[in-house]
């Protein structure tokens, strides 16, 4: 199960102040009659638009987005604050959700009123959907008011009794996991669409957390640690940098679970035998707690962690854990493949953190990861169709993808994936004051009012290999601005005004051009794909083809819909050969060849079985093959 989320970070304006822009809130920055007010010790050196100036153009980001907009609003608010209301002693007389909602699951809640609130927020943000943020307004008010019938400032949808059970270390799931997302909504609710009432409630909310955790001495609170407790220390410092009040920053490192720290603090990877979706917001409060205190130690944390699971324990997807857990030694992924690896909140995790170290120190290497997991694993884990999330992505050959059902699945992964594609457009571009960092190619428009331009970035990406950004605006404005020339970029060229630039950068790094634009200007960008090969670390016969940013899957059989829907992951065991591949270790890819008349397709050549490779989020209802095994061809 598991998983996390929101962010949070600065307040919305009052009335008089609209049209001042809000920032993403990741930043922080506060204000305060009109002027802006940070606690935050360290700051980003790059930064992210606010999403309402960034709008996506057509491509299957925007699939993404719409699919998942319409699945937000075929959710009833009556049916989401049923067993809120239930647990208050309200009236309620709506249908019950199922799944990890039902009224006997104890998860319930994590979505209703956590995820649910920081979707639609995201989706006001970066659509301007009012139906939406009024929608999750309502849950607001109407959870204000079971919020009102418990009393102690407790906020859920299972009894408090739950907490007791936690405290006296017998079985419960995981109340703190769910409490957190909870309040990630609520302040994601003050901090995209300026709604008071949330942010009073979630105060409240860490008021009746502070009680809760101070009655515990240090060691029983480690102990306590020792249960999934999500991004609670994360939510904490964000309200810590919404309000300013440092006692919630005290709260906050509450959470912080030594046995976990120390050894990142100390370089030793011991992540074998972690549940991984566990860990992997105790490591972005890590980063929030950087940010806000400055704390070096903490930075160490983050950037270690990221290191080993992005180059140790990561698939060709960006994808980390299998079964939800790291359960080999560093580099060790052969044996890790399954029919429950990767699961998708941990990719929304791992991008989430990615984030704070490039607004740490903007190297194309964490940028180069982003778009491998999202062009990877985040496009294609939902389902065009009715925006239905996937909770494991399987990279055992021969599988299948299952999504869940739209009112009675409500996973964890539902939760992020409704997150995630609200929110598409706040890592395409990050500025700093005098330079702008393109980090994503995805069709799509930018604004930038301080700077009076805007540019339009048009491209079919990934089925065009390359993009054309053009400036607009008033201009004329001195700017750097940088492309990121990606790690699989092999030559590539860029043209100014139909001019060919004699310089170009290395692979996985920024091509800074800096001058003063006008409006009409042209960057043409040229970035050539080529097939080429991503081995196991462990063992170079289990291999997955790539061609540029893209895994390619080999695309089988349809799958029936009663396969498709409501499982956590295909059946074991019901799965289709794959036949091995012979190929000569000199030519790697020599197997694999382009079909002329379609973009983005390929057929194996030479081999007992001809099969048809697509890049794998284009793959929704077939079998599929990511990893082949491949025997030396002898000649
Ligand atoms: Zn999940």
């Amino acid at each position: 199960m598991r998983s996390v989320v929101a962010s949070a970070g600065f307040a919305l304006l009052p009335d008089a102040l609209k049209t001042v822009p809000v920032q993403d809130p990741v930043v922080d920055t506060t204000h305060k009659d009109g002027k802006p007010v940070s606690y935050e010790k360290v700051p980003w050196k790059a930064r992210p638009f606010p999403m309402k100036q960034v709008k996506l153009g057509d491509g299957p980001c925007r699939v993404a987005t719409e699919a998942d907009r319409r699945y937000l609003h075929s959710l009833p608010p009556d049916r989401l604050l049923h067993t809120f209301r239930s647990n208050a002693g309200l009236p309620s007389s709506a249908q019950p959700l199922g799944g990890w909602e039902a009224p006997d699951c104890e998860l319930r809640g994590h979505y209703a009123g956590g995820h649910y609130l920081s979707a639609c927020a995201l989706m006001y943000a970066s659509t301007g959907d009012e139906d939406l943020k009024n929608n999750a307004s309502l849950v607001v008010s109407e959870l204000g008011r079971c919020q009102a019938a418990l009393k102690s400032g407790y906020l859920s949808a299972f009894p408090i009794e739950f907490f007791d059970r936690l405290r006296e270390r017998e079985r419960v799931w995981a109340p703190f996991y769910t409490i957190h997302k909870i309040m990630a909504g609520l302040l994601d609710m003050y901090v995209y669409c300026g709604d008071e009432q949330a942010l009073d409630m979630v105060q409240k909310m860490a008021g009746w957390v502070a009680g809760y955790t101070g009655s515990l001495s240090y060691e029983h609170m480690q102990r306590v640690l020792g249960t999934e407790f999500g991004g609670m220390g994360e939510v904490l410092s964000n309200l810590y940098a919404v309000t300013g009040k440092e006692y919630y920053l005290h709260v906050a490192q509450r959470f912080d679970k030594k046995q976990f720290f120390d050894p990142l603090a100390a370089h030793r990877d011991e992540l074998k035998g972690l549940h991984v979706n566990t860990h992997i917001p105790q490591v972005i409060a890590a980063a929030r707690y950087y940010e806000l205190t400055g704390d070096r130690r903490y930075r160490d944390i983050a950037e270690y962690f990221w290191d080993e699971v992005v180059s140790e324990r990561s698939y060709c997807t960006g994808g980390t854990s299998n079964g939800e857990s790291w359960n080999t030694d560093p580099g060790k992924l052969s044996t890790e493949l399954s029919t429950n690896t990767t699961e998708c909140c941990c990719a929304y995790n791992m991008m989430k953190l990615t984030r704070h170290l490039f607004g740490w120190s903007p190297d194309a290497r964490f940028m180069d990861y982003y778009e491998r997991a999202l062009f990877n694993h985040r496009l294609g884990t939902i389902n065009p169709e009715d925006g239905t999330m996937m909770y494991y992505l399987p990279l055992a050959a021969g599988y299948w993808k299952t999504f869940g059902k739209p009112f009675d699945s409500l996973w964890c992964c539902t939760g992020t994936g409704s997150e995630e594609y609200a929110k598409l457009t706040d890592t395409i571009y990050f500025h700093d004051d005098d330079s702008l960092y393109v980090n994503l190619y995805i069709d799509s428009q930018l604004e930038w009012p301080e700077k009076g331009l805007g540019v339009k970035q048009s491209t079919r990406f990934p089925e065009e290999p390359g993009t054309t950004l053009a400036i607009t605006g008033k201009g004329p404005t001195q700017l750097a601005i940088n492309l990121r020339i990606p790690y699989w970029a092999t030559g590539g060229s860029v043209k100014i005004n139909g001019e060919a630039l004699p310089a170009f950068s290395s692979p996985s790094s920024y091509l800074t051009l800096n001058r003063v634009w006008k409006p009409g200007d042209k960057i043409q960008l040229s970035l050539p794909m080529r097939l080429h090969i991503d081995s196991m670390p462990d063992d170079a016969t289990e291999q997955a083809a790539m061609y540029g940013p893209l895994v390619l899957a080999g695309r089988f059989e349809a799958v029936t819909r009663e396969m498709t829907y409501g499982d956590l992951e295909p059946k074991p065991g019901n799965q289709r050969k794959v036949a091995n591949i012979t190929a000569d270790p000199k030519e790697p890819t020599a197997w694999i060849e382009p079909d002329a008349r379609q973009p983005l397709t390929f057929h194996t050549v030479g081999q007992a079985e001809t099969s048809t490779l697509v890049p794998l989020y284009q793959v929704i209802h077939e079998r599929y093959a990511v990893y082949w095994k491949v025997d030396k061809r002898s000649t």
